[in-house]
């Protein structure tokens, strides 16, 4: 390879891992900001369903939401939503940490 072949091959290969680094930290900014806006929209749903499990567990993490009556989707599945369809979607369902929500479920398989 002469030094000119080289001094190319280098930048060539040089661009592209850039071009990857760039990417990649672009995509997970990307990903931090639909994090930090269904944290919001989370928070928000939360609030409105008073902020805390039954069984007073308020950590947003943990909580789910229970559907009563009809359920179009999860609203997990749902984050791209606006979140007035959140917000209407959620508006019959009861606020619940993991466990309750599970024993709701599957408090069959204790008994
Ligand atoms: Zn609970």
């Amino acid at each position: 390879m002469s030094a000119e072949a080289a001094k190319r091959w280098y930048w060539e290969h040089g661009g592209k891992e850039k071009k990857r680094l760039y990417n990649k930290a672009h995509l997970s900014d990307r990903k931090e900001k639909e994090k930090e806006r269904w944290k919001q929209k989370k928070q928000a749903l939360v609030d409105m369903l008073g902020g805390a499990c039954k069984c007073g567990y308020s950590k947003l993490s943990g909580l789910t939401f229970h559907h009563n009556g009809d359920k179009n989707d999860d609203v997990s599945n749902m984050r791209d939503k606006p979140l007035e369809v959140l917000m209407d979607e959620i508006k019959d369902a009861e606020l619940l940490c993991m466990n309750c929500h599970m024993e709701l479920h599957y408090g069959w398989l204790d008994s």
